[in-house]
């Protein structure tokens, strides 16, 4: 199998002359829920449960074509195995700084200004 196209379920499997059952069997994946996949699914196919069938198809779970797509909702894959699930947050962070009117900051860069310069590190670049 190349990398570069994407196969249905049915025929990543096909591919390896793999049954239903042995995928079921590779995957911890009931064969229902194979089953229902391959008939083109009523849901989004669970994160969990494509990793798992990916795995057992040697595939990235970008490199098969889920017929409604996938998410993180429903019900998790029950293969027993860890599956790690990488998210990516985006934070914000709040600096309190108390300004002391016996250290003059730079107005643009908030840095105290040497005694010597009067100039903040960054204004004298
Ligand atoms: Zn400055």
């Amino acid at each position: 199998l190349t990398t570069e196209q994407k196969y249905t379920l049915k025929e990543a499997r096909t591919l390896l002359g793999m049954s239903k059952r042995d995928l079921s069997k590779a995957s911890g994946i009931s064969l229902s829920a194979i089953n229902s996949i391959e008939n083109g699914g009523k849901f989004q196919t669970n994160n969990g449960v494509a990793l798992a069938l990916a795995e057992a198809l040697a595939l990235e779970v970008h490199e098969i074509k889920w017929p409604r797509g996938r998410s993180d909702l429903g019900r998790p894959a029950k293969t027993g195995k860890p599956i790690t699930i990488r998210r990516t947050f985006t934070i914000s962070v709040t600096e309190e700084i108390t300004i002391d009117s016996e250290h003059p900051l730079c107005p643009r860069h908030f840095m105290v200004l040497p005694t010597g310069t009067g100039v903040c590190d960054f204004c004298s670049k």
